[in-house]
């Protein structure tokens, strides 16, 4: 077992990863560090690489170069010993569709070295932690998609790991199943495991996430508290140009070239044209109101209008 000296604050130590699939660098020498009881989000648009990292920090995929760090082992070569360290749960989840709930655990929890009894023992424990005892005997056909989540996440906690790896762990469930995921993912925090995951939801990120780096084309763009990076980049509030209906093609060019004049950070989405300042707290748009017919309205500013201004792209849609 190697330790090294970043083990004792962080969990997660992970410098200039690399990742290639033939030509393409999916992911391109990302570094960060996540500290013991922290959750950790990534964001990004569809082929940013999020993905692919969490699937190089759970030993499913080989680096390319770079290294990964998990509770001081090297996850390229401390084989069980840090896969036992590490908790995954996948986009899909995976589980055993010809057993119940309690032997798809157990079955885990021996795979990953515990012996029978003590399998049987974290089976309670885990089925208990996670509201999930009535349904010990249920077959996985019975479960909600809610459920079947948990169950997942469940799993994923049989080895007791000091890091949980999830790959968008609400995506596809609705808002009430989502809700107690994320309530069961604050718990777990609050027992002290360190969380890294994606999301495409920002309602997810600024709930959950203590920290988060967002990333496109395999890099990472930004990192920091959720708070911290929209003050950032966005500022504290948007100012949203709302244009009428009947604006015409020439008012918009008009506009936009005031916008690009005035060196403006902006993004259009459909009738709606959005101004952001970083360094203030809310845009003065006075010279833009007269130049096409609009109606101004202000909003706090959130992390979708950050991954415009970084990225060009929204998040996905809820
Ligand atoms: P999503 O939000 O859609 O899940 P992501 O941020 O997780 O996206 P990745 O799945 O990590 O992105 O993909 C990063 C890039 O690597 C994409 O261009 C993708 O097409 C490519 N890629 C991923 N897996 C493979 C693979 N096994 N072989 C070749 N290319 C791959």
């Amino acid at each position: 077992m190697t330790l090294t000296e970043t083990a004792v604050d962080n969990v997660v130590q992970v410098t200039d990863l690399v990742k290639m699939y033939d030509e393409l660098r999916a992911v391109d020498g990302i570094s960060f560090s996540v500290k013991r009881g922290e959750t950790f989000g990534l964001l990004g648009p569809n082929g940013a690489g999020k993905t692919t990292t969490m699937r190089m920090m759970a030993g499913l995929s080989p680096a390319t170069s770079g290294s990964i760090f998990v509770a001081g082992l090297d996850v390229g070569r401390s084989g069980r010993d840090v896969r036992n360290e590490i908790g995954v749960v996948t986009q899909h989840d995976g589980l055993d569709n010809s057993l119940v709930v309690h032997r798809n655990l157990e079955l885990h929890g021996y795979l990953a070295g515990l012996s029978y009894r003590d399998a049987i023992q974290r089976t309670k424990e885990v089925l208990g932690f996670f509201n999930l005892e009535g349904r010990a005997n249920a077959s996985i056909h019975a479960l909600s998609g809610g459920m079947k989540r948990r169950l997942a996440i469940a799993r994923a906690m049989m080895s007791s790991p000091q890091l949980l790896v999830m790959d968008e762990p609400t995506t596809g469930l609705d808002p009430q199943s989502r809700n107690r995921v994320w309530e069961q993912l604050g718990a777990l925090k609050e027992a002290g495991v360190t969380i890294i995951m994606s999301t495409h939801y920002m309602i997810e990120a600024e709930t959950l996430c203590d920290r988060l780096a967002i990333m496109d084309h395999g890099n990472i763009l930004d990192i920091g508290e959720p708070g911290e990076v929209v003050q950032h980049h966005v500022g504290a509030e948007v100012a949203v140009l709302n244009l009428s209906e009947n604006v015409t093609r020439e008012e918009r060019a008009v506009l936009r070239r005031r916008l690009d004049e005035e060196k403006r950070n902006y993004s259009e989405v459909g009738p709606r044209v959005l101004v952001t300042a970083p360094r203030d707290t809310k845009p003065d748009v006075s010279t833009l109101v007269g130049l096409a017919k609009m109606r101004v309205t202000y909003r706090p500013a959130h992390l979708e209008d950050v991954f415009l201004v970084l990225t060009g792209k929204e998040l996905r849609d809820e």
